[in-house]
């Protein structure tokens, strides 16, 4: 990747949002009605909005253009074609069945495959995959490599599966006790770390080998793809297009969020590479939650807008500013000192609050309380993934169970900040450093039992 300095944005703006910073007097005001919760808050009440980048990139003139030629056609519009051959050309693979979000496609990937007591092995599967896992009372089993979970280390792609351990698990079941293999691009959930090409090739043939389907959730394939260019020397000659061409090719399918790397706001798909008859049955669910298998819960427009993103996501010039921007922000952070994950993924910056704030333990909610700071400070949202996202009170002993890790992401929109507005949250960040000693941390006062952090209120301490 070239130097942050040696180019500038591979676009102009054409159309601006307007965003207001509210005084610090009112911002302390809005997080006291939000129960200190940053999803309470209204978003026109943040300034720089770093929550999370799905569904918030800025589309582009060519995608707004292809809005227009929306054929809202019950069946056959031309919207449903163009993404076909988006995904031929792409992954190479098809069969596409739309979806209104990724999550759609996953329910039914799992509705075909995953039954009670099953185990899905992945390398670390994103939550809603998980819960979609679990609702069919069957075990989600995440075998990222060690290096994958070590902070200190600084592995190339982090996102690898442990391939011994695939084989042991693979090995010692049949397809009726392991039907499904998933292998998640970048790896969400540990950052948005890079899997390897040599990984994913050796993972496919253990799963030809045992005669399991193994699919990619592609979410941020293209980032995936990217990192592979950059950090693979044999694939540095490759253009992105091809790299994830062969990708592809070693999946028997894939699963999308098109509100990452697909570059629109909203949508999702299935595809399939050849098989006619998983094809098929998935149309069959699709039409019951989704819709007619030629628009799947999508306007035609947003189908149009997604063909146009998917090529645009792969374009190298956006992918070298997007990510670059990312690291940009990362290094801000490590020059002034700020504990963050390292190496920095592709899609955000994690924040390590209990180095940053080290006079607060775990059960003071250091995490909850940096982001809470965040948005008091500069106007900026981000969200804790530490004590309230993952952490829960054991049912028997009445006790909190601490998660390893008390992170604070910052995940950056593509094409929506400049660099300037990275300064700002660095700036935000070096500020709060300044003044830690007078943060005292903070307690739950409601919570529910599942996902309390999206609902739960809290109190200063
Ligand atoms: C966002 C995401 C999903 C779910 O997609 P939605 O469009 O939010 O339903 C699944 N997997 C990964 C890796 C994701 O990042």
């Amino acid at each position: 990747m070239r130097n942050r300095e040696m180019y500038a944005e591979p676009y102009r703006i054409k159309m601006i949002e307007p965003i207001k910073i509210r005084d610090r007097e009112t911002r302390e005001k809005l997080i006291v009605d939000a129960g200190y919760n940053v999803f309470n808050l209204k978003a026109e009440d943040v300034y720089i909005d770093l929550l999370t980048d799905s569904g918030t990139t800025a589309m582009s003139a060519n995608q707004w253009a292809g809005m227009m030629l929306g054929d809202e056609s019950y069946a056959g519009c031309r919207n449903f074609f163009n993404l076909q051959d988006a995904l031929k050309d792409i992954m190479g693979y098809q069969y596409v069945v739309p979806t209104h979000q990724g999550r759609a496609a996953e329910n039914i990937l799992m509705s075909m495959f995953v039954g009670e007591g099953q185990r899905v092995i992945g390398n670390m599967h994103f939550d809603t995959t998980e819960g979609h896992i679990r609702m069919r009372k069957a075990f989600p089993v995440n075998l990222v490599i060690d290096e994958g979970l070590d902070t200190a280390s600084d592995h190339p792609f982090k996102g690898n599966i442990n391939l011994e351990a695939l084989e042991e698990e693979l090995k010692n079941s049949t397809p009726a006790e392991l039907p499904l293999v998933i292998i998640t691009v970048t790896c969400n959930s540990n950052g948005g770390q890079p899997v390897a090409m040599d990984n994913i090739r050796a993972a496919s043939s253990l799963a030809k080998k045992y005669k399991r389907p193994l699919f990619i959730d592609a979410a941020r394939y293209a980032e995936n793809c990217y990192f592979i260019k950059q950090r693979d020397p044999h694939y540095s000659n490759h253009s992105v297009k091809d790299i994830a061409r062969e990708m592809f090719s070693y999946a028997d399918g894939c699963t999308m969020s098109s509100k990452k790397d697909a570059l629109v706001n909203i949508g999702g798909f299935l595809a399939f590479r050849d098989n006619e008859e998983w094809y098929e049955r998935a149309v069959q669910i699709q039409i019951c939650y989704e819709g007619f298998r030629t628009y799947g819960g999508l306007a035609g427009r947003d189908l149009e807008a997604l063909a146009r993103g998917l090529h645009e996501g792969t374009e190298e010039d956006y992918l070298e500013d997007r990510i670059g921007q990312v690291h940009y922000l990362g290094r801000l952070l490590t020059a002034e000192g700020i504990p963050i994950v390292l190496p920095v993924g592709g899609h955000g910056v994690f924040i390590d609050a209990l180095q940053f704030l080290p006079h607060i333990p775990q059960s003071k909610l250091p995490g909850q309380t940096l982001a809470v700071e965040l948005y008091r400070a500069g106007g900026i949202r981000a969200i804790e993934l530490g004590t309230c996202a993952f952490g829960y009170i054991d049912q028997a002993t009445g006790q909190e169970v601490y998660p390893q890790q008390e992170l604070v992401r910052l995940a950056i929109p593509r094409r929506v900040y400049s660099d300037r507005h990275m300064r700002y949250v660095a700036d935000t960040l070096i500020e709060i450093g300044r003044h830690k000693e007078a943060i005292k941390g903070m307690k739950i006062i409601y919570q529910t039992e599942l996902m309390r952090h999206f609902t739960a209120r809290f109190a200063l301490l």
